[in-house]
């Protein structure tokens, strides 16, 4: 019949309508900001920097590799590179971002600096309340503001951040693996080296 599937939709909106004052499961809205819905798992807006363990600056895994910045469409990344080097978290000495700020007012949320990261150092965030009037010192968050904790990262993001983790870990005990080979081959050649031969007395000079 010819507009069956609006009238079936218009059925189903009064339905909606008319349970609403019943049944608290047909209500789609809260009263926000009085009432709130917890983000779910999924939620995504803008990208926040992961730092392990206590300190943000020692353990932000961020290496200023710049791909994100590269990578972001509408260019909203700004990161400057230090010139020295502190440990990653496999101890590699690896280059930090001196700077590090994204333009929430420019990011289209697009996940893309999450995916092209290869570091696991960026991930998306769920906190949306970020209004304020100051429009430009307001929305461009800088490397302090960025940077959470990977605590904070497994409480928006429980499932995926295990799974970070155990990637993580992995490539850990690889690297670590390597380099107790790279050890036990090094002291096995020392042991297999024959003993340097003792060094034959010089000639003493003639009469004095
Ligand atoms: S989410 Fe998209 S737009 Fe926003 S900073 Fe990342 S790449 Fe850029
Ligand atoms: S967030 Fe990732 S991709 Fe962006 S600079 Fe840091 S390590 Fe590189």
């Amino acid at each position: 019949m010819l507009g069956e599937g609006i009238l079936k939709g218009l059925a189903e909106t009064a339905r909606n309508f008319a349970g609403s004052y019943v049944s608290k499961e047909r209500l789609t809205t809260v009263q926000y900001p009085e009432e709130r819905v917890a983000p779910i798992e999924a939620t995504r807006d803008f990208p926040f920097l992961v730092y392990d363990g206590e300190d943000a600056f020692a353990g932000l895994r961020c290496v200023s590799c710049q791909i994100c910045e590269k990578e972001c469409p509408p260019k909203c990344i700004y990161i400057e590179k230090s010139k020295d080097k502190k440990p990653d978290y496999v101890g590699k000495p690896q280059n930090y971002p001196v700077r590090f700020d994204i333009d929430i007012s420019v990011c289209m949320s697009c996940q893309i600096c999450v995916e092209v990261c290869p570091f696991e150092a960026i991930k998306m965030d769920t906190v949306f309340e970020l209004a304020t009037d100051d429009r430009f010192g307001g929305l461009l968050l800088d490397r302090e503001k960025l940077s959470k904790s990977n605590e904070y990262y497994h409480t928006i993001h429980p499932t995926e951040a295990m799974e970070v983790d155990a990637r993580l870990a992995e490539e850990k005990a690889k690297v670590e693996a390597k380099a107790k080979a790279a050890a036990e081959a090094a002291a096995a050649k020392a042991a297999a080296a024959p003993a340097a031969k003792p060094e034959a007395p010089k000639p003493t000079g003639g009469a004095e």
